[in-house]
């Protein structure tokens, strides 16, 4: 059956020292709980293997927050998925809004980082989520099944099986307009539908789909009370011990 996960997505947040002391509270609260879901951090490629040091890797995932799409060569400034897998993280974020929107990453690019990362053995955890006109037009089922067939129905269902998708209405993402839980609810279902019609009740139901987009402690156990809200994936809420814990055991 598939998982419930609460990952952090931390941006371009923290320095080295900032980010290390953060994981290593997270590290250490984690301690202290029992913990009804899998907990990964996303941190900055400078952060990787400095972090990986520092947690306790079975209680605590680390994760990249985006991977290039070319193996190695002259690229300069890019991050190999190779590279990531190096430092010890095992998940990567691809397909994040901003860097859909900031970077002009297209669902073929996306396509290419997903083989890399699962070349590498790195989990994606692929984002998808509409902007907010599609919402208002009511094009967002359209919108998100295109992102999902776009990048990844090329997948065998083996490779898909190893994918994490989060659902992340970009109007909803640092915006502190937090999806409700029964938008995100329809929306995770017909996700879910969209992956039993191309690979099947067994694959789909063991994909877990995480909701993204201004969580918080104070409303993330009415969202993952939701039948196919798997967990989330968290920005802001994630640079704080207290308030990344929050969620975490809202499970
Ligand atoms: C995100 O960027 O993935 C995110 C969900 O951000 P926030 O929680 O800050 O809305």
């Amino acid at each position: 059956m598939r998982k419930n996960i609460v990952a952090g997505n931390w941006k371009m947040n923290t320095t080295l020292q900032e980010g290390v002391a953060l994981a290593k509270g997270v590290n250490e609260a984690l301690k202290n709980v029992t913990a009804n879901c899998d907990v990964i951090i996303g941190v900055p490629f400078t952060h990787l293997a400095s972090i990986n040091e520092v947690i306790d890797s079975t209680k605590l995932g680390l994760a990249a927050e985006n991977c290039a799409d070319h193996k190695s060569g002259a690229y300069t400034g890019e991050v190999s998925a190779p590279m990531v897998a190096s430092t010890g993280a095992k998940y990567v974020i691809l397909g994040h809004s901003e860097r859909r929107q900031y970077y002009g990453e297209t669902a073929e690019i996306l396509k290419t980082k997903v083989n890399l990362a699962l070349e590498n053995n790195l989990t994606p955890i692929f984002c998808i989520g509409e902007v907010l006109e599609e919402r208002e037009n009511g094009t967002y089922f359209d919108v998100v099944k295109a992102q999902i067939e776009d990048s990844l129905f090329e997948l065998s269902a083996e490779d898909f099986g190893k994918i994490v998708l989060a659902y992340e209405p970009v109007w909803a993402i640092g915006t502190g307009k937090t999806a409700t839980a029964d938008q995100a609810e329809e929306i995770h279902a017909f996700i879910r539908e969209v992956l039993v019609a191309k690979y099947g009740e067994e694959v789909a139901n063991n994909t877990s789909i995480l909701y993204g987009g201004s969580c918080k402690p104070s409303n993330a156990a009415e969202l993952f009370a939701k039948p196919n809200v798997d967990g989330g994936l968290i920005g802001g809420a994630a640079l704080e011990v207290e308030s990344f814990m929050g969620i975490v055991t809202a499970f």
